[in-house]
């Protein structure tokens, strides 16, 4: 569970780091195939995840270190599975993120912002207007 724990922080870190994001991402395949909402929504998981694992030790008086330590992991883990797992290419169904990890977890940023599909090619036209 430790190192699980360490590997979601790693990741949530390397994200929020990215201080773009959001931004600069309106080109990009997640955001052109519509999946910008569930791409943060991912993110908010894992950002309040380990936030409520870092404060579980410091609360445990109000909350039980026993529900809020396993909480966090569950928020961020859940929310890296999400991410990993929902976020596909509308074309050929590629787990974008997750193929981003797998191949180069340093490329992550770039992944996030690259306009076609690192699989298929596929490079879909412009955001449907919201
Ligand atoms: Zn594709």
């Amino acid at each position: 569970m430790v190192a699980a724990g360490q590997t979601v922080h790693a990741f949530a870190s390397r994200i929020v780091s990215s201080r773009y994001i959001g931004q600069t991402m309106n080109d990009s395949l997640i955001a052109k195939s519509g999946q910008l909402v569930l791409f943060r929504m991912g993110l908010v998981s894992v950002v309040l995840g380990t936030l409520v694992m870092m404060a579980a030790p410091r609360v445990h008086d109000a909350i039980p270190i026993y529900i809020g330590y396993p909480l966090g992991v569950m928020l961020a883990i859940g929310g890296t599975v999400f991410l990993a797992t929902r976020i596909r290419c509308p074309h050929c169904h590629a787990r974008i993120i997750w193929e981003a990890l797998r191949r180069n977890p340093g490329g992550l940023h770039e992944a996030l912002h690259r306009e076609g599909c690192a699989s298929c090619g596929h490079v879909p036209g412009p955001r449907p207007l919201l």
